[in-house]
C-alpha cells in the first residue's frame, strides 16, 4: 500500500503577484481574475508525487497579516514557494527579504523553499528578465520556475510537487 505523508506549504510574496492565482490554478486548473486580496486561505489536496500519495496543505497568504502572524505562518510551514511578478521589479527585490525572514524563524534548520517568477504570459511588460530569476536561484540554492496563473504555462504542478519532493527528502535525513 502506498505511504501517506502530509507537507505543509506556504506562499509568500508580495500582494499582487499572482500567489491566489497560482494555487487556485494549481488546484482547479482553472484562472480566475479577481480574488479579494485580503483573504487568507488553506486548501487541502491530494497527490500521488512519484508512488507516494502525499497530502498536500497549502497557505495562501494574505500579506496582511502582523509580525506575530507571519511567525506563525513559518512556524507552520515544511516548505516555501517565495513568488515574484516578472513585470514588477520591486516585487523581485522583496524575495531576498522573505528569505532571510524564513532563516531567521527556521533557524538552525535549512529552509526549504522554491522562487516563483509568476505573470510570464505579460513578456511585454518584463522587468525581470529569466536569467535574473535563475541567477537569484542559484544564489539561494533553491529550484526555479518562470510560470504564469493565467495560461497555465510553466508547470506549475511540477514546482509543488518539486517542493513537496524536496520536503520529504530533507526531513528522511534529519
Ligand atoms: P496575490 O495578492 O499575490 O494573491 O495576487 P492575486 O492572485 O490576487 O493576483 C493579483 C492580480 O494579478 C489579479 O488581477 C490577477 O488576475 C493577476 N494575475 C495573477 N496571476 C497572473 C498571471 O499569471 N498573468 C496575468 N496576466 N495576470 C495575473
Ligand atoms: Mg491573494
Amino acid at each position: 500500500m502506498a505511504k501517506t505523508a502530509e507537507v505543509k506549504i506556504a506562499i509568500l510574496g508580495r500582494a499582487g503577484v499572482g500567489k491566489s492565482a497560482l494555487v487556485v490554478r494549481f488546484l482547479t486548473k482553472r484562472f480566475i481574475w479577481e480574488y479579494d486580496p485580503t483573504l487568507e486561505s488553506t486548501y487541502r489536496h491530494q497527490a500521488t508525487i512519484d508512488d507516494d500519495l502525499v497530502t498536500m496543505e497549502l497557505l495562501d497568504t494574505a500579506g496582511q497579516e502582523d509580525t506575530i502572524q507571519r511567525e506563525g505562518h513559518v512556524r507552520w510551514a515544511d516548505g516555501f514557494a517565495i513568488v515574484y511578478d516578472i513585470t514588477d521589479k520591486g516585487s523581485f527585490d522583496e524575495v531576498l527579504p522573505f528569505k532571510n525572514l524564513l532563516d531567521e524563524i527556521k533557524k538552525p534548520k535549512n529552509v526549504t523553499f522554491i522562487l516563483v517568477g509568476n505573470k510570464a504570459d505579460l513578456d511585454h511588460c518584463r522587468q525581470v528578465s529569466t536569467e535574473e530569476g535563475e541567477k537569484l536561484a542559484t544564489e539561494l540554492a533553491c529550484a526555479f520556475y518562470e510560470c504564469s496563473a493565467c495560461t497555465g504555462e510553466g508547470n506549475i504542478s511540477e514546482a509543488f510537487y518539486e517542493l513537496c519532493r524536496e520536503v520529504r527528502r530533507r526531513k528522511m535525513v534529519q
